[in-house]
């Protein structure tokens, strides 16, 4: 099973490669770890899964708030929010080869459960266990290593010329509450929303795009009366499945809902439940929910010195309020839905491979074929078809290369819902095209008035 399944990853990294999905970074210098660079079809379905998390989380309701703010910030803001003293990793090294491992990864795959565990407990663990490094060498005690990348704003290099890549987009929305409350008097409860990249100095980047040094988070803080956190904490936990489930597709078996216990929660939260996925090398976080209470706006109240208090105009209150955060990282939901999309059928030269995409969020929605390359007349009426599709659908594509059964493989590894061909018959006695159908591979014949209402209704079914 775990070969069959680490065979899944080589055959998906090798796919998205092959297929212009995702690249490794910096390639043609021999790459730089944790890093990695979207394609063309990389980005056509990065961008369908942001914007169908930007249209449940922010577009289809009234209450929650868009922001986009600087990656860079005050180092101030970080040395308030705790990141500065306390977002790290528990590190070991190897005392041979100098190699640094984390502490919790060995011990996991080693088979223990680490979650309750503090860094004391886990260097008794390795001693009591013997636990060596993946090189068989012994291990040094337990380090935590900070995971904010470090650089200099402007030509000074001294502390006071301190920023940080942000290693979470939370903070930027912490800081623009205030913006937010001065500009749209928005009543409670209300949420603010950002899509942006986060940068984190992980020790072992690994499993492809799963854990990398750059990536893109997806976050709400919905900001709630603290007495009322607990309903808006579950509804936000549906929000997430039914995101997951209708929108992207994933298959519902092999999602899980897990509470994470208090030793193995942020610095910040006070009640977390992550969403963890079968991804091909194992069940792992996918997104997170948390109840950060009134932590960071607390925090930022009193470095700041700025007032980051809600009047509440029914009860002439003044308070902080408490926030619950749901967090995606996009590059995860993107590995999920590549992975459990990802069929095989038929066996050797006759394999066939096809990303079984939920057709709303597939990079290309339909190709357009002429039968044969050399009938101008084909050509000509398939580019007419072609051009009225793109219109409708933008992203469409036009393929005259190889025979048909070539074009129809070449779709169905990008994850193409719906191929349409103009043949002889389009022409002769206008019986309209053929329609063929990524998953079960069947044809249906329709006519060019009904083509654009067709496909509509196959593409964007709820
Ligand atoms: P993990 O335990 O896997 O390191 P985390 O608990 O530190 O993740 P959070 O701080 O809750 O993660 O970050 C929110 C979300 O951002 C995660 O659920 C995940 O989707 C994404 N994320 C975090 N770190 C990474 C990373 N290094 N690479 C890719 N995505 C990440």
């Amino acid at each position: 099973m775990a070969e069959k399944e680490d065979n899944l990853m080589e055959k998906i990294v090798s796919l998205c490669k092959r297929r212009g999905f995702v690249f490794p970074g910096s390639e043609i210098y021999g790459g730089l770890s944790g890093t990695w660079d979207y394609g063309p079809y990389g980005v056509a379905l990065k961008k369908n899964i942001e914007n169908s998390w930007w249209k449940r989380f922010v577009l289809d309701r009234e209450d929650v708030y868009g922001v986009d703010a600087a990656i860079l910030m005050n180092q101030e803001v970080w040395k308030a929010s705790g990141h500065v003293a306390t977002f790290a990793d528990p590190l070991l090294e190897d005392v041979k080869t100098k190699k640094r491992y984390r502490a919790d990864h060995l011990l996991e795959t080693a088979g223990f459960d680490v979650r309750e565990l503090t860094d004391l407990e886990m260097d008794e663990l390795i001693k009591e266990k013997h636990i060596t490094s993946p090189d068989g060498n012994v291990l040094g005690p337990i380090v935590r290593f900070n995971m904010m990348f470090k650089t200099h704003i402007g030509a000074a290099e001294d502390d006071s010329a301190i920023s940080y890549l942000r290693p979470e987009t939370a903070q930027g929305i912490f800081v623009n509450f205030k913006n937010i409350l001065d500009t749209f008097h928005p009543k409670l409860p209300f949420g603010i929303a950002q899509i942006g990249k986060a940068f984190r100095n992980e020790i072992a980047p690994r499993d492809f795009i799963f854990r990398v040094r750059e990536l893109e988070q997806m976050e709400v803080e919905f900001f709630v009366k603290s007495d009322t956190w607990k309903s808006h904490f579950d509804a936000l936990l549906n929000q997430q499945l039914e995101f997951l489930t209708h929108d992207l597709g994933l298959s519902p078996s092999k999602i899980h809902i897990v509470d994470v216990p208090a030793a193995d929660r942020a610095h910040y939260s006070k009640h977390s439940v992550d969403t963890e996925f079968d991804f091909p090398f194992g069940q792992k976080e996918l997104l997170g929910l948390a109840y950060r209470t009134d932590y960071d706006l607390n925090a930022h109240t009193k470095a700041s010195k700025v007032d980051l208090t809600y009047f509440d105009e029914e009860n002439k209150e003044r308070f902080i309020p408490h926030v619950i955060e749901p967090t995606f990282g996009l590059g995860r939901l993107f590995l999920a839905v590549i992975a459990d999309s990802y069929r095989e059928e038929g066996e050797g030269e006759e394999t066939r491979v096809y990303l079984k995409f939920k057709p709303s969020i597939a990079p290309v929605k339909i190709a357009v074929f002429p039968l044969l390359k050399n009938k101008p007349e084909l050509v000509a009426k398939a580019r007419e078809v072609y051009t009225l599709l793109k219109k409708e659908f933008g992203t469409v594509m036009f393929d005259d290369n190889g025979n048909i059964g070539k074009r129809y493989r070449r779709q169905d590894e990008i994850g193409t819902p719906f191929c349409v061909t103009v043949d002889f018959d389009t022409l002769e006695q206008g019986t309209g095209v053929t329609v063929r159908n990524r998953d079960t591979g069947a044809q249906e014949r329709v006519t060019e008035g009904e083509l654009v209402t067709y496909l509509k209704a196959k593409i964007f079914v709820d």
